[in-house]
Parts: structure tokens; sequence; C-alpha cells
């Protein structure tokens, strides 16, 4: 039977309420810091075409790295099992954003949602399309049939100008010959991708592409095998969260990936995509409401992958 979505939903806000207050939106990319830390949202999009929303879940914000899961999507396609030989596929236990796992293993990233995972898939990109940058936001168009999802050109040149640790990796990469193109190519691309503005609508409506395993449930595009739906899934599963993607398997038990945003997107394989949104973030750079949220979503609907 399906849950009454409305009312679950409106149930959960009010129990998270107490969560306000508890994180810190994230300062290290000035843009970033100006969000408001109350915006909350919620969004549900179901395969048959359901849609449930709640709050702020029609404002765009910036998807950080959530946009990962669309860039590596679009590797996977082009570079199917190749793509393993750049970067791999174990969880890091370290911060995004670390540096210290790298020089251990010689420029092959631990994963492709740590940040050097997401250069090397940016590069990737780099070498297949001649305007990787519209690319993606193609790619973005096809699965939420939005087409005015576009770059934050302020929130790209903030992070440009901040984006210190992110140029020592992409640098460090490059010195092990992982990375092909240029660094302040691969950089600029890599910017502007997280600087994608969406809507927890559009993000659980783009995600419906993991929960239909590689099948657009609108228009029935089939982008991706069920196979590498399934892997990508996986991937969310074990490396979505950073260093809490066990807590948050535990907790939620969903396959899902956050950014610093504030978003975080989880799939269940055959029924739906929830959206969260909310600033607040906590010691692991993961939204404190989102994954209180999508911990009740599942423990009160009994819907997981587990
Ligand atoms: N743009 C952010 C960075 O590269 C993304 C981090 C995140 O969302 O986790 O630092």
């Amino acid at each position: 039977m399906t849950p009454n979505f409305p009312t679950l939903l409106r149930e959960i806000a009010e129990a998270v309420k107490s969560e306000f207050g508890k994180g810190k939106v994230a300062n290290y990319i000035p843009a970033l810091a100006k969000v408001p830390p109350n915006k909350f949202g919620i969004a549900i999009e179901t395969i048959r075409g359901e849609q449930y929303h709640l709050g702020d879940a029609m404002e765009r914000f910036s998807i950080q790295s959530i946009s990962k899961v669309f860039t590596l999507a679009m590797a996977f396609r082009l570079e199917r099992k190749n793509l393993w030989k750049r970067v791999g596929l174990e969880p890091s236990g370290n911060p995004f954003n670390s540096l210290i796992q790298l020089e251990y293993e010689r420029g092959i990233p631990r994963n492709p949602f740590i940040n050097a995972g997401a250069l090397v898939v940016t590069d990737i990109l780099l070498e297949h399309f001649a305007g990787p940058k519209a690319a993606i936001l193609d790619f973005i168009h096809t699965l939420t049939g939005q087409n005015d999802i576009q770059y934050d050109e302020e929130v790209a040149r903030s992070e440009r100008e901040f984006g210190y640790t992110n140029a020592a990796l992409a640098n460090f990469i490059k010195s092990h010959g992982n990375i092909h193109n240029s660094v302040e190519a691969v950089l600029d691309v890599y910017f502007h991708q997280c600087s994608i503005a969406m809507s927890c609508q559009e993000l659980a409506r783009a995600f419906l592409l993991f929960a239909n395993h590689g099948v657009v449930p609108a228009t029935q595009e089939r982008l991706l095998t069920s196979s590498q739906s399934k892997r990508l899934n996986a991937i969310m599963l074990t490396c979505g969260f950073y260093d809490e993607a066990g807590e948050f398997a535990f907790a939620v038990g969903l396959p899902g990936k956050s950014g610093v945003g504030g978003g975080i997107v989880a799939i269940i394989p055959g029924e739906l995509a929830i959206a969260v949104w909310s600033p607040e973030l906590n010691e692991h750079g993961n939204s404190v409401l989102g994954i209180k949220v999508l911990e009740m979503f599942t423990t009160l609907t009994g819907m997981s992958i587990f």
C-alpha cells in the first residue's frame, strides 16, 4: 500500500524542526555562506509520475557535489568499464577534499564522489565533449525536462577564487598523469558543475533515472543499461556521503548523494526519488535535517533497499 505521503511529509517536517541550529551553512565558498540557514524543502517524485512537495521544494539552490552523480553517469555511459582504470570504487573514509589518500594511491582517486575522483571524471568529459559545460546541462535538461536549469556564475566564481584545495588535488593528479587536460580547464568545468542550481523537485525528478533502472520515466528514454544504473546506485550507497557513508547506510538504508549546498537526494529502486534541502551541515559536510528527514522517511514507511 502506498503511504499517505502528504501527511507523512508534514509529520516529518514537524518532527525535525528541533534540529534547526545544530549545523552550520558551508562558509568555505563565500557565495554559499549567504544562503539563509532556515531554508527547508522536501520533494518526492515516483516512477509512476506522482509528485509531492513541502516547504521550499521548488526553490533552486546550489547542488554542489550532487552534480558528481550526473557527471559520473555521463562518463560511465561513454567509457564503460574503462572508467575504473582511472578512478576506484572503494569508500574513502576521508573528508571529501582530502589530499592524503591520493598520495598513497598515486593519483588514482579512491572513488568518483570524493573531489579527487570527481575531478578525474570531469577530465574524462573534457576528452569526449568539445563543449563539456553545455553537455552537462543538456544531460540534466534531458533528465528533468527543465531546460532553464543553469550554472550559477557567482557561485562558480566564488569557488574558483577560494578553490585552493581543489587546485592542489587536480595538480597532484595531473603530476601522476591521471588528468589529461589542463588543470585550469578541468577546474573551470568542475566549479561550474558544482554551481548548478536546481530545486528539490528537479533533483528528485532527475534521480528517477537511477530509481527506474536507467530509463527516464517521463520519456521512456534509456540512458543507462540496468547494470550501469545498479552500479551507480551501489557507488552512491557506499560513497555518497564521504566519511559518513556507513552511518547514512545504517540510519537511512538508501543509495543517495549529498552536497555542501545542503541538498541530499536518495532513491528507492523501482519506486521513487526523494530530495531534501536544508543548508545547515554537520561536521562531515552533510545536511543535518536532510539526514534526519530521510532516516524518518525510511523508518516510518518501512521502505528501504534492505
Ligand atoms: N564544490 C565543493 C567542493 O569542491 C563540493 C563539495 C561538496 O558538495 O561536497 O569543495
